[in-house]
């Protein structure tokens, strides 16, 4: 089983709802967020999948989140936009591109260096 990750890191604000804590108050995070797909044959290149091609899809799904107040997002209408959830979004939006050879496996969005959420079918 082949496995390959690709990461970046956006900035962006949220709340909260009904949680007792300190992200209820508007605050923002510079979340790391790591997409990974698996897979068994690689191309003639050697490759499970280009990692620019998963790049221009993770990216494109970025950038609606990069720079946003997460909570005005359609994608989080009644809904709190946790890590686990910005995950799940993430990964279904990038349901929507599949690849040949590469199956999507996980979501992981970082919230802070040691604390992280993981979103999978699996
Ligand atoms: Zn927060």
């Amino acid at each position: 089983m082949f496995e390959v990750r690709v990461e970046k890191t956006i900035a962006a604000a949220h709340r909260l709802f009904d949680y007792d804590g300190p992200c209820e108050s508007l605050h923002g995070h510079n979340y790391r967020i790591e997409v990974a797909y698996t897979g068994t044959e690689l191309d003639r290149f050697g490759m499970l999948v280009d990692f620019t091609d998963v790049k221009k899809a993770f990216h494109a799904v970025l950038d609606t989140l990069d720079h946003t107040y997460l909570n005005d997002l359609p994608a989080f209408a009644g809904l709190s936009p946790s890590a686990e959830n910005i995950a799940a979004h993430i990964y279904r939006e990038l349901k929507q591109t599949p690849f040949a050879r590469a199956t999507l496996s996980s979501v992981s969005v970082w919230e802070t260096p040691t604390q992280v959420a993981r979103y999978s079918e699996g």
